[in-house]
């Protein structure tokens, strides 16, 4: 091996094991405002209950959490360049009577001219959520974006903000997105409602030594559990604390027919070459559309020909008068399971 290959393994190594190093379960003494927001109530209650059997994150995971790490002084950075400084850095948060806790990044500076606005900075690959707009379409996106808002709802009543400002950075295309939020008071109180319901139940176990769910008290202690397999496959409980009874693909349609699998196995070899062509396809044609009548590039002859094509200029209004009423069909598209978990994992 040569030294240059040897010293790229030696990396690739060092890192593996560095972020290998960083992973670890910590004991959760009370209901941190950073997950309050999950879609799942009973993840609350377990996060404290049963922390110590929870599975720790992967390294695909991991390397998330340090990506986030890594980049926060940067963004913080930036900002400044930007002429906007954060004060009070990784400022605790907490409400004793519910038992949340949490550390926001901080608060806007220059109050006098941008008003009392907390800030929290976040990286993210996920597209939808690097173009949110509003708390309200961050929201929507679970589970991702769900747990950012009620994290940024809980620190905004704990903290007493009315306004946030959730600075995303787009990983992928290194865009920026502030996110302004504001305290959705009714949302708040079911984020406390929660908090109180989880403490409920937390009592409950330390006293008998059952997990609610179990004991069939789950429903009526407030933290049931959400039994979703998009959010439980991801869920660091499942399988350990918690067994919801949710499979893979629940609802759909398990087709056991061979020569339709072999064919899309097929198909889905085919698609990295037919996606290649067709950029080579576009790039060629651009390349040499304007270069003559017959072009020879080495073995290659191309031809240019100029064609019409009809065409109606329609005003809208007419067109508008010949709408047929919207019909149904079927789209039909692709996927893959493992790389639809990979997805999620990369998107995170
Ligand atoms: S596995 Fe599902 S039901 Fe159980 S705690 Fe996690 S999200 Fe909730």
């Amino acid at each position: 091996m040569k030294k240059n290959e040897e010293l790229a393994l030696f990396i690739r190594e060092q890192y593996e094991t560095f972020i290998a190093n960083k992973i670890k379960v910590s004991p959760s003494h009370s209901n941190r405002a950073s997950s309050l927001g999950h879609p799942c109530a009973f993840y609350g209650f377990l996060n404290r209950a049963k922390w110590a059997e929870a599975k720790a994150p992967d390294t695909g995971l991991q390397k998330i959490f340090e990506r986030g790490n890594m980049i926060e002084p940067v963004l913080r950075n930036l900002l400044r360049e930007l002429g906007v400084h954060i004060t009070a850095e990784q400022r605790p948060a907490r409400w004793e009577f519910f038992q949340i806790t949490g550390h926001f990044d901080g608060i806007i500076a220059d109050s006098d001219r941008w008003g009392r606005i907390g800030v929290e900075l976040k990286t993210t690959g996920n597209p939808v959520l690097a173009n949110a707009k509003s708390g309200e379409e961050m929201r929507i996106i679970r589970p991702l974006g769900e747990k950012w808002f009620g994290q940024t709802q809980a620190y905004m009543i704990v903290g007493n903000f009315e306004m946030w400002l959730t600075v995303v950075l787009d990983v992928m295309g290194w865009n920026l997105n502030p996110i302004p939020i504001d305290l959705d008071l009714g949302y708040a109180e079911t984020l406390l409602k929660r908090a109180e319901a989880i403490n409920l139940a937390f009592k409950y176990w330390e006293e008998n030594d059952i997990i609610p769910e179990n004991a069939g008290e789950a429903h009526a202690l407030g933290v049931p559990m959400l039994s979703d397999y998009k959010i439980c496959r991801r869920c660091q409980h499942y399988g350990t604390s918690c067994f919801p009874s949710v499979t893979l693909g629940e609802g759909a349609t398990v087709l056991a027919d061979d020569e339709l699998e072999s064919d899309l196995n097929r198909r889905a070899e085919l698609e990295v070459a037919a996606k290649e062509f067709k950029a080579l396809d576009e790039r060629i044609k651009s390349r040499v559309k304007f270069s003559g009548a017959e072009v020879i590039v080495g073995d290659h002859i191309i031809y240019n020909t100029t064609r019409t094509r009809a065409s109606f200029d329609i005003p809208k209004e007419v067109k508008e008068q010949y709408r047929a009423e919207p019909t149904e069909y079927i789209e039909t598209k692709f996927g893959s399971l493992k790389a639809e978990k990979e997805k999620e994992e990369a998107e995170t």
